[in-house]
Parts: C-alpha cells; structure tokens; sequence
C-alpha cells in the first residue's frame, strides 16, 4: 500500500465507495473522523470551491495529503439549484425527504425536468499545494414525481435515468458506481493521482 490520505469526509459509505474506486491508485484512504477534523464552511459558490476547502482543510489539520469532495443535484428549470446547497435545500436540518418535497414542489408544472449530479474531487499533497490533481464527473437524468425504489440515499428515488429505465435508487450499487457522477470522478481522479504519485 503506497500513500496515506485523508478523506475530508466522515461518511463512511463515501469512504468504501472512494476506497474501492480509489484500489488501483494503491493508496490507504482514512477518514476525517480518525483525526478528529473540524468540518470547515463551505463557502465556495462551487461544488469544486468547496471539495478545494475541504481537503485544504483536512490537510492543514493532519499534515498529510487529502482528498475533498463536493456533490450535488443540478437542476437547469431551478437555474441549478438545489446545486451546493443540495444537502441543505430545505433547511438545515433537512432530511432527504425534505429536500425531496421541496424539489418536486419546485417543479411542479414544469416541462423541463432535466437534471444532473456533478461531483468535484480534489487532492492536494499539502495544505499549501499550489497544484491540486481534479477530477469532476456528471450524470445526467430527469426529475420524476413519483418516488421510485429503495437503494441509493438523497434524491436517488426521483432521479430517473432514461438508458436504464430506472431511478438511481433502483439501481444496484455496483450499476450506480459504474454511471454515477461520483463514480465517474473517482475514477478519473485514481489514474490522474496514480501519475501524479508516480512521479
Ligand atoms: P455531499 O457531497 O455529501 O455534500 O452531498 C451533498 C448532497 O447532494 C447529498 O446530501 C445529497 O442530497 C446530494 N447527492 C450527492 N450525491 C448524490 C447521489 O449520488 N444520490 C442522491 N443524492 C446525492
């Protein structure tokens, strides 16, 4: 096993979904809450602004590479909302539940329902690294009323993606990594940080 890095991050579903697209880039992730890392605020206006604090953050505090992610839902009829704030749409504490309604409220008699996720990683070899390896990834799909299947977490339920005829939460994990903006992300940023750790 090559590197450690921390991963800006204390969910542990992104973790084992990072670590195993992150395998052929042969390096230990470890998650924020093994340092015990103050989640800094996100104040960037972009999901890459905020992936870009995240592992400054987390690099600054542990001394150590870091990766940071930032993800969400677009949605061009809502001119990009839920968009950063898709975590938060409705409110702070705001369950996915929440957001949903709201979303689907937000859209209510509107024709265009296209949508996407976008997801931004970063890596940063130290806090003061003045040259991050990114990687972004975007899946396109549309906005449906009806909630549909149980897998995924988020909007996945009303996330209906048309090549597949499925929501993103009908979706078995594995068929999800392989499409997902996430997914997409990871893999692009593990042969981008295989190069960069090569050198
Ligand atoms: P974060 O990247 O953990 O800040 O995620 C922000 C929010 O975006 C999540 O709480 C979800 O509401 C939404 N989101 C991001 N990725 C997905 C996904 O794959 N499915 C459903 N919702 C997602």
């Amino acid at each position: 096993m090559g590197a450690t890095i921390v991963l800006a991050s204390a969910n542990a579903g992104k973790l084992r979904e990072l670590a195993s697209l992150l395998a052929p880039a042969a390096v230990e992730l470890r998650p924020a809450s093994d340092f015990d890392i103050p989640a800094p605020e996100e104040t960037g206006q972009t999901f890459l602004e905020n992936a870009l604090l995240k592992a400054r953050n987390a690099s600054d505090r542990t001394c150590l590479p870091a990766i940071g992610d930032d993800s969400g839902l677009v949605v061009p009829a809502l001119r990009g909302a839920p968009g950063i704030y898709s975590a938060r749409f409705a409110g702070v504490d705001a369950t996915a539940a929440d957001n949903n309604a709201k979303l689907v409220a937000a859209l209510d008699g509107v024709a265009d329902r296209r949508a996407h996720f976008y997801c931004a990683l970063v890596f940063l070899e130290r806090a003061d690294d003045p040259a991050p390896v990114v990687a972004t990834g975007a899946w396109h799909g549309r906005i449906v009323d009806r909630p549909r299947g149980a897998g995924g977490f988020g909007y996945d339920p009303h996330f209906f993606v048309p090549e597949l005829g499925a929501t993103a939460a009908e979706l078995a994990p594995e068929i999800k990594n392989a499409r997902s903006h996430r997914g997409i992300a990871a893999r692009a940023l593990a042969q981008a940080l295989a190069r960069a750790l090569d050198r």
